[in-house]
């Protein structure tokens, strides 16, 4: 099932989500319970959360995936502070998540801030040994990382090492970003066959609980995390698109986090390129003019 980030916020809250999401024509979404750059969060008693669920559910949405924000780290061995907030935080967003009527919440396993892959590996099963027990309701979702400063979760070994320490790991799952796995250095154009095998060496291919369908800005292997509009960048079209129409993926909710359009020169105004992604994306043609086209349209709004 095909759908993008969207956000969540004003009055409407997460009815708006939905709002968002529907007029994409998406069939799925993720959201962030609140800015995904501040851990600010509102009541779910003010959410609008029965509404907006109403709303999917005459809509035919049945799945959604919340994402924590980027900003906590479980991987910090050096400020306790940072760490012991990353888990009471966490815990309380996976609450959320479940309230909302998710199942799954997409978490950055986290970063070593210079204390080495190892430091950082033992202290992100740490927290998640104090997030997860056997009542937990939503999965956490690991989510492949570029790589980028000291990013933990940039390969499958990895990913394995964190299964491996933690205790209920039957409520973790991965998430698959695909520019992600290309800056880590998986050849995600030329051979995603390939990158699926190496994630069955560790994982069924059932414990991949969400897709973050991307391009990139850069090349295979670059551990940069620059996110490029679909079939713009180095992964291209042809790719992302047969990744939609994998049947192993029916089901799994696949989620464009591609950029905003923005006017030359222009920072201010931006367009959602999601509805035009999504229809491009199912009609599975590439139109090389879709940028232009997105501006032209929301110009002429
Ligand atoms: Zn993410
Ligand atoms: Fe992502
Ligand atoms: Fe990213």
């Amino acid at each position: 099932m095909l759908g993008s980030h969207v956000g969540l916020g004003g009055k409407e809250q997460f009815l708006g989500s939905v709002k968002e999401a529907l007029s994409y024509g998406a069939e799925t979404f993720m959201v962030y319970t609140g800015a995904p750059q501040n851990t600010r969060r509102k009541d779910l008693a003010e959410m609008r959360i029965p509404e907006a669920q109403a709303l999917m559910k005459s809509n035919g949405i049945t799945e959604f995936v919340v994402h924590a924000p980027y900003i906590v780290n479980l991987g910090n061995t050096v400020k306790p502070d940072a760490f012991d907030f990353a888990v009471e935080f966490l815990r309380e967003e996976l609450r959320r998540t479940a309230a909302m009527g998710s199942r799954t919440m997409v978490l950055h396993p986290g970063a070593h801030v210079g204390e080495g892959e190892d430091a950082g590996i033992m202290q992100i099963i740490k927290g998640l040994n104090l997030i997860l027990d056997a009542d937990t309701e939503a999965h956490i979702a690991l989510e492949t990382m570029a790589g980028k400063g000291s990013e933990l979760g940039t390969s499958f070994e990895q990913m394995a090492r964190i299964y491996d320490g933690v205790i209920h790991n039957s409520k973790l799952r991965l998430c698959l970003d695909t520019c992600h796995l290309n800056d880590a250095g998986y050849p995600v154009k030329d051979d995603f066959e390939g990158v699926l095998a190496a994630c069955e060496w560790h994982f069924p291919l059932n414990q991949i609980a969400c897709i973050h369908l991307n391009d990139s800005k850069n090349e295979q292997g670059a551990a940069k995390d620059r996110h490029e509009n679909i079939g713009f960048g180095t992964i291209g079209f042809d790719r992302l698109c047969a990744i939609t129409k994998m049947t192993e993926f029916a089901n799994t909710p696949i989620i464009l986090e591609t950029p905003y359009v923005t006017k030359e020169g222009e920072k201010e105004r931006s367009y959602s390129p999601y509805k035009h992604e999504i229809a491009m994306l199912r009609s599975g043609v590439f139109d090389p003019e879709l940028i232009e086209k997105i501006r032209r349209e929301a110009e002429q709004a």
